[in-house]
């Protein structure tokens, strides 16, 4: 896995949010995030996911594959910090 910088992922985290990030940018963001403590801080990653999902739940027009997406990526956020 190659190594990123914080500055990248700070830069990047908004269009990981948004979905916008190839399946690979996403994978490396996700993993120094997780390995990142600064970073987690910086992003409030799973804070920001749950208000997304939150929103999207009081919000019916929100296409059901979005909702899928955003909560495999909360999953997977899950997932590999419980593997630490
Ligand atoms: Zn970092």
């Amino acid at each position: 896995m190659r190594e990123i910088d914080c500055r990248l992922v700070e830069e990047k985290v908004h269009q990981f949010l948004d979905g916008e990030l190839s399946e690979r940018e996403a994978d490396v963001l996700r993993h120094h995030i997780d390995a990142c403590a600064h970073c987690l801080d910086e992003t409030d990653l799973v804070d920001a996911l749950k208000k997304l999902v939150k929103r999207s739940c009081t919000c019916p027009p929100a296409p059901a594959a979005l909702r899928l997406r955003i909560v495999s990526q909360i999953k997977t956020v899950t997932v590999t910090r419980f593997d630490l």
